[in-house]
């Protein structure tokens, strides 16, 4: 399990000096000469491993079980698994992909409460133990299924005084928790654990927006101070309960870069007032770039959770250049395949490029080929020193000390930071679904 080669991986090596956004760049040089200007990946693992440091090193407590729905390429799931992350599975596909990888069934919980049984016998034929449950039905079905099961509890905060309710599909509450663990001790079920939430603890809307914004902010930067005492108090070292969570994100978003080309434009006047004599139209003017790439390919997420990606032109503004209200739109036939309703952009021309950063999280994995068109290639990358440190992690563990592995002396695209870390500013609220 651990004598990982690079072909493994798949990826290239960056040479001395050069980062993710250099190989964006020398694709986007190479594309000038021919047709082919398909949108593209660059994905970044140095930005996992420093995720990894980061995490080993602010929640020492909590092992990863890194959520594979946010992202299955293998290379991602590969480097977790040489990094010694667990993985939360939801499918029978989702376990197969980590357990071709030579995880052991150990590290790996099957994190969907209402299973299939064919997946069921599935987990239970390949050594998959851990499973989470939140209904006596599932319970039934387990103690039929997987005798040898170690399930997890997954518990819905009260949340009946909010006026959105987060626990809508999954979770039990306190009250028929009681009941299916006496339920599942009828069925001589082990019940190992419990799990939640981040989002379901509010019981009135105020603290709901605060909670999800904090849980935010905590995430970024406060997780330790907030975290860690309260494990420390609830949970105490000595009561020898091992605790887990389930990051997606947080691992991968910032790893990747998408480039899309501009493949059409629109330019739209808005009506002009008659007295505007000095006006040349320019300050009337809207730009609509349609790119090739959308919201049923990589961009599902963004349509669904309503949240807002930012582009960037490839090429630099000139100082002055001037700027206009655009919209982007995605490359299929549907009127709904919008990716950004309104931003600022230049001039731009069809062939030119743009780029959108933190694009590693349910992107890939929820794109579709609707309309025929295909799914971005992902170009690889991993500078020499990351790959040393996932390969000395690999075969010997955390054990130097994780301050050593400080994640700041390693290279980042540009030094480029992800939108998920320290904002400046106060959080925006961000609805926390899980797709
Ligand atoms: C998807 C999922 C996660 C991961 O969510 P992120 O927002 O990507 O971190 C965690 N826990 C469970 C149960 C999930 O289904």
């Amino acid at each position: 399990m651990n004598s990982y080669t690079p072909e493994d991986f798949d990826f290239t090596f960056l040479e001395e000096g050069f980062y993710a956004c250099d190989v964006v760049e020398q694709r986007i040089n190479e594309s000038s000469m021919s047709d082919d200007k398909d949108a593209f990946y660059v994905a970044d693992l140095g930005e996992v491993l420093k995720k990894h440091l980061r995490w080993v090193r602010a929640l020492p407590r909590v092992t990863p079980f890194y959520a594979v729905k946010c992202n299955d390429s293998r290379a991602v799931v590969m480097t977790l698994a040489a990094l010694g992350t667990g993985f939360d599975c939801a499918s029978k596909n989702e376990i197969q992909l980590v357990q071709s990888l030579g995880v052991d069934p150990s590290r790996i919980i099957y994190a969907n409460p209402c299973k299939q049984v064919s997946h069921i016998k599935y987990a239970s034929a390949h050594g998959v133990q851990m499973m989470t449950f939140d209904s006596e039905v599932e319970l039934m079905k387990v103690a039929r299924y997987h005798k040898n099961s170690k399930l997890v509890l997954r518990i819905a905060t009260d949340d009946s005084k909010a006026v959105c309710r987060l626990s809508v599909k999954f979770g039990a509450t306190l009250k028929s928790s009681r009941l299916l663990l006496e339920r599942a001790r009828e069925l001589g079920l082990d019940i190992i654990g419990v799990s939640f939430h981040v989002g379901s603890s509010c019981t009135d809307p105020e603290t709901y927006s605060q909670a999800i914004s904090d849980a935010r902010c905590v995430f970024d930067m406060g997780f330790t101070a907030v975290i860690n005492p309260a494990l420390d108090k609830y949970f105490p070292p000595d009561s020898e309960v091992q605790v887990i969570a389930e990051p997606g994100r947080y691992y991968v978003t910032s790893a990747y870069t998408l480039a899309v080309n501009i493949i059409a434009k629109k330019v739209v006047m808005k009506e002009q007032l008659a007295c505007d004599y000095e006006n040349d139209g320019a300050n009337n003017r809207t730009l609509m770039y349609y790119v090739n790439e959308g919201v049923y390919g990589s961009f599902l997420a963004v349509f669904l959770d309503h949240t807002y990606v930012l582009a960037s032109p490839h090429k630099k503004l000139k100082p002055g250049e001037r700027t206009y209200p655009c919209s982007i739109w995605g490359q299929t036939c549907d009127g709904l395949d919008r990716i950004v309703e309104q931003c600022i952009l230049p001039d731009l021309q069809v062939g030119e490029w743009l780029l959108f950063h933190n694009m590693g999280a349910y992107t890939i994995t929820m794109s579709s080929n609707f309309n025929g068109f295909q799914k971005p290639d992902i170009h690889y990358v991993m500078s020499r020193s990351v790959w040393q440190r996932i390969q000395q992690i690999s075969t010997q563990g955390l054990h130097f000390p994780v301050e050593e592995a400080c994640p700041s002396d390693l290279p980042s695209c540009c030094r480029r930071e992800s939108s998920l870390e320290l904002p400046a500013k106060p959080c925006p609220a961000r609805v926390h679904s899980v797709p």
